[in-house]
């Protein structure tokens, strides 16, 4: 027996996927949001946003009391524009000041604070309760979804997405070097897997892709069937 609501079967969960640096999940997340219709939310650009924020303002992003200030002094929204995700903070979009390799670092550092995940992760989950959304980030199948029926940890090896990263470099004309993105990938997964509170982990009920040899259609291919056979069992329920 199906049941239907107007022929179509609705997602009554959000989408997590979880993964390292690099591991294409942005691009899958995002791919997967537009083919099912529903919106995406990237919440590492909100890490970013907030250590932006500290690093303009001089603060030290392990420096807890100041951190905390911070956080009470600061709101962060996101709002979409076609495929794109513009990240807001206290009404101004600093977008395109997120994808600098000292943000990339300064928000792996600033994460490791509970204010910062607690505060982030409680906007986040406001977000997805007011529809199904696909979520990305390093603790939304252990944490801020941690009971969706539907989680994925997407990841390739470090080698892998040190060759993404410099291709993607390459294409916007930037001087790469193999060795030194490589080493930033491995000490931003060593910071987000050993940090004490909310690392970087597989959910136990996650479904693990590994896209080293799979194309990004190939990972969402299997994201969509494995989010079908679930929501038709929980729907036959
Ligand atoms: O996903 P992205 O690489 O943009 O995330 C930047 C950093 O933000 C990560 O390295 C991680 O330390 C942190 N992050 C997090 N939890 C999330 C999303 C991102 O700790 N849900």
């Amino acid at each position: 027996m199906q049941r239907s609501d107007g022929g179509e079967k609705h997602m009554k969960y959000s989408i997590a996927i979880d993964g390292p640096a690099g591991a294409g999940k942005s691009t899958v997340a995002q791919r997967l949001a537009k083919e099912l219709n529903i919106p995406y939310l990237n919440t590492g650009a909100m890490y970013r946003a907030l250590a932006f924020f500290a690093l303009e303002k001089g603060i030290a992003l392990d420096d807890k009391a100041a951190v905390a200030q911070l956080i009470k002094d600061v709101t962060v929204t996101v709002f979409h524009e076609g495929d794109e995700q513009h990240t807001v903070l206290n009404g101004f979009d600093c977008t395109d000041f997120l994808r600098s390799e000292t943000v990339s670092q300064g928000a792996s550092k600033i994460s490791k604070l509970p204010v910062v995940r607690d505060a982030l992760a409680s906007v986040q989950r406001q977000l997805a309760q007011s529809r199904p959304m696909v979520l990305e980030g390093r603790d939304i199948g252990t944490n801020v979804l941690f009971d969706t029926p539907y989680k994925f940890y997407v990841t390739a090896s470090a080698h892998e997405r040190t060759r993404r990263r410099v291709r993607q470099l390459l294409q916007l004309g930037q001087e790469v070097d193999f060795d030194s993105i490589l080493s930033e990938i491995i000490s931003r997964d060593e910071r987000d897997t050993n940090r004490e509170y909310m690392p970087l982990r597989q959910a136990e009920d996650a479904v693990l892709i590994d896209t080293t040899e799979l194309s990004i259609e190939e990972a969402v291919n299997i994201i969509k069937k494995t989010v079908e056979e679930k929501r038709d069992a929980l729907l036959l329920r």
